[in-house]
C-alpha cells in the first residue's frame, strides 16, 4: 500500500472526512470543518485591516462568462458542466426505460446555463466590470468559494470538489505586484504559526496539449504563479496549499476592467487552498486535535 493510500484510509478511519465512493469527493466531519474555520479566521487576521470587500458566489457560475474566460481554452480536461434534463413526458419513459436496462441515460440531458466555479475568482471579474472604473486606489476582494475540478485521486489533498479563500487584487502593476508580494510574506508567517514547514517556488498551470507547453514556459519564465508547498503525502514531491498569480493585464484586457484614469487594470489573487491546509495541518500534527502542539492551537483557537 502506498502513502497516499493509508493517509486517506486513515482519514477515513478516523471519520474526518467521510468516503463517498468517488475519489476526490468526500465529506467532512464536524471536526474537520472546525479546522478549516480556525484557519479562515487566522486569514482574517492576516488580512482584516486591509479592508478587501467580502463577496460570495455560489460553486456554480454563468456559462457565458466561464465560455469567455477562456477556460476550455486552458483547461478542458478539468471543466465540470452542469446538464439536466429538458424533454417531455415521452423522454421521460425513454429515460426511465434507459435507465431500467442500464443504457447510458445521460446522453439525453442538455447543458444548462451553469457551469461548476473551477476558481473562486472566475465570477468576480466580470462582476466588478459591470460597475465601471475602478476606484482611484484600486480594488481589493475576499472570496470563497468550493470549485470543481475533474481530477480523480486517491491523494486526499487532491480533490474534485474543495474550497479555496481568495484574495483578489486589481489596480496598476506595482499595486498589486506588491499585494502578491505581501501576501507571500504573510503566507509563510501564518504557516509558521501553525507550525508547518514550507517553501515557495514558480510554478505553472496544467494547461492542455502542445499549445499548452508553451504557455507553461511563458507562465514560468514570467514568475506570473508562485506556490507555497508543504510536504503532506510525498517529502519529494509537496503539495501546494496557497497560490500566488500575476495575471499581468490579461483579465483586464479581457473583462474591461480599467482604472479610474481609464487605462487597463493589473490583476492579482492569492489562493488558499483550505483542505490542503487542513490536511497538511492533521498530517503534521495527528488526526487528533487535542494533542496538537499548545501553540498551534493557540494560534487556531486562542
Ligand atoms: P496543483 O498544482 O496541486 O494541481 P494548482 O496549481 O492547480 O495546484 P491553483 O489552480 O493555483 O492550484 O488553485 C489554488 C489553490 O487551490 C491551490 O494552491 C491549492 O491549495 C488548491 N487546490 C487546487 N487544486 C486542488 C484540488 N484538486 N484539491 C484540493 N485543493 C486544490
Ligand atoms: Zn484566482
Ligand atoms: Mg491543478
Amino acid at each position: 500500500m502506498d502513502m497516499q493510500t493509508s493517509f486517506l484510509d486513515r482519514l477515513f478511519e478516523s471519520g474526518l472526512l467521510i468516503d463517498m465512493g468517488v475519489d476526490g469527493l468526500y465529506g467532512r466531519s464536524g471536526q474537520f470543518e472546525d479546522v478549516i474555520a480556525a484557519f479562515e479566521r487566522l486569514i482574517d487576521r492576516f488580512g482584516g485591516a486591509d479592508g478587501a470587500e467580502a463577496m460570495r458566489f455560489p460553486p456554480g457560475m454563468n456559462r457565458e462568462i466561464f465560455e469567455k474566460s477562456g477556460y476550455m481554452k486552458s483547461f478542458p480536461q478539468l471543466a465540470g458542466t452542469v446538464h439536466s434534463f429538458c424533454g417531455n413526458e415521452l423522454d421521460h419513459m425513454n429515460l426511465l426505460q434507459c435507465m431500467e436496462v442500464g443504457d447510458d441515460w445521460t446522453k439525453g440531458q442538455e447543458a444548462t446555463e451553469i457551469v461548476l466555479t473551477p476558481a473562486a475568482c472566475y465570477p468576480l471579474y466580470p462582476t466588478v466590470a459591470r460597475r465601471g472604473n475602478l476606484p482611484k486606489d484600486g480594488a481589493l476582494f475576499d472570496l470563497q468559494s468550493y470549485c470543481f475540478r475533474h481530477e480523480p485521486s486517491r491523494d486526499p489533498a487532491r480533490q474534485q470538489l474543495f474550497r479555496m479563500r481568495e484574495y483578489v487584487c486589481m489596480g496598476t502593476e506595482l499595486h498589486v505586484t506588491d499585494f502578491r508580494q505581501k501576501w507571500m510574506d504573510r503566507g509563510l508567517e501564518m504557516m509558521k504559526l501553525v507550525g508547518l514547514e514550507v517553501t515557495i517556488d514558480v510554478a505553472n498551470d496544467p494547461f492542455f496539449g502542445r499549445a499548452g507547453k508553451m504557455m507553461v514556459n511563458n507562465q514560468r519564465d514570467q514568475n506570473l504563479k508562485f506556490e507555497l508547498l508543504i510536504p503532506i503525502t510525498s517529502t519529494a514531491n509537496p503539495t501546494a496549499c496557497m497560490s500566488f498569480n500575476f495575471h499581468q493585464d490579461s483579465f483586464g484586457q479581457k473583462w474591461g476592467l480599467n482604472l479610474e484614469d481609464g487605462s487597463v487594470a493589473f490583476t492579482a489573487c492569492v489562493g488558499f487552498g483550505l483542505e490542503r491546509i487542513a490536511l497538511a495541518l492533521f498530517h503534521h500534527h495527528g488526526l487528533d486535535v487535542k494533542l496538537w502542539p499548545a501553540s498551534v492551537r493557540q494560534a487556531l483557537w486562542g
